[in-house]
């Protein structure tokens, strides 16, 4: 890795990117994201993202070096299956305990409600795991709406 060849951008793999001139900085051309380098280690390290992440440079491609905490990340599954599976079975044991009378007009309401709320404890679940691993899809669909809603 030196500063005067470009290379593919590690966050959206499609913008290259350039040394900054002057800096020992990198920046993206399609996503702007600003790196920084360490070019005795070969790694670079992105400096404007919310989540610290880091790419050491193999002679062909970026591999991830994102030191992953494995307390972390049991936490993190812990809880998000307990999110996904808790509140499901709250709304579930209680429709099966006292079933509403058959025929009756909010007989539908029960089951309705639980494929509602395992829809929406499914997307928190997913959120979680998406953004503990930084699932690409999402950092950039996240980065998407960072640009088109721009705090401040
Ligand atoms: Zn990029």
């Amino acid at each position: 890795m030196t500063f005067n060849d470009e290379y593919e951008c590690p966050i959206c793999r499609h913008g290259k990117l350039a040394g900054i001139t002057l800096m020992d900085a990198y920046a993206c051309s399609f996503c702007r994201h600003i790196f920084t380098a360490n070019l005795s280690e070969q790694i670079v390290r992105v400096e404007d993202s919310s989540t610290p992440m880091a790419w050491r440079w193999s002679g062909k491609r970026w591999r991830s070096v994102q030191s992953t905490n494995a307390d972390l990340t049991l936490v993190v599954w812990i809880c998000c299956i307990a999110v996904i599976v808790l509140p499901p079975v709250v709304v579930w044991v209680p429709a099966q305990i006292f079933p509403p009378l058959e025929g009756s007009k909010g007989a539908w309401f029960p089951n309705a409600w639980f494929v509602a709320i395992v829809v929406a404890h499914l997307t928190i679940g997913g959120w979680l795991l998406s953004e503990h691993y930084q699932w690409r899809p999402y950092v950039m669909l996240r980065d998407r709406m960072q640009r088109m809603f721009p705090e401040s």
